[in-house]
């Protein structure tokens, strides 16, 4: 979520991973794979757990995979699991349902 992004900020975004750790985005472990896709993972990941990624945003000029289909802000979004929404400023939250 770089460039001009979501007008929501990776500090906004709660999720889960399978070890049972729940985090902000902007705790995560991130690479970006290529300048259309950005991988978070699980924190955990820098001490060597947790492979799995917990949230993939991608570039909408990327054809998006079978399946992908959480349009955000004018990115394609997988996430195994649900994503909270929290937007402080907006005093407001929302769910995004998993989209593995
Ligand atoms: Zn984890």
């Amino acid at each position: 979520m770089r460039k001009e992004g979501p007008p929501i900020e990776e500090g906004d975004l709660w999720t889960a991973c399978r070890c049972g750790r729940l985090f902000r985005l902007d705790e995560c472990w991130v690479e970006d794979a290529d300048e259309q896709q950005t991988v978070y993972y699980c924190p955990s990941r820098k001490r060597g757990g947790c492979v799995d990624p917990v949230l993939i945003v991608s570039g909408n000029e990327r054809t998006p995979q079978p399946g992908a289909v959480s349009s955000f802000g004018g990115w394609v979004i997988r996430n195994p699991f649900e994503v909270i929404i929290f937007t402080r400023r907006r005093n407001s939250w929302s769910i995004l349902p998993a989209n593995p």
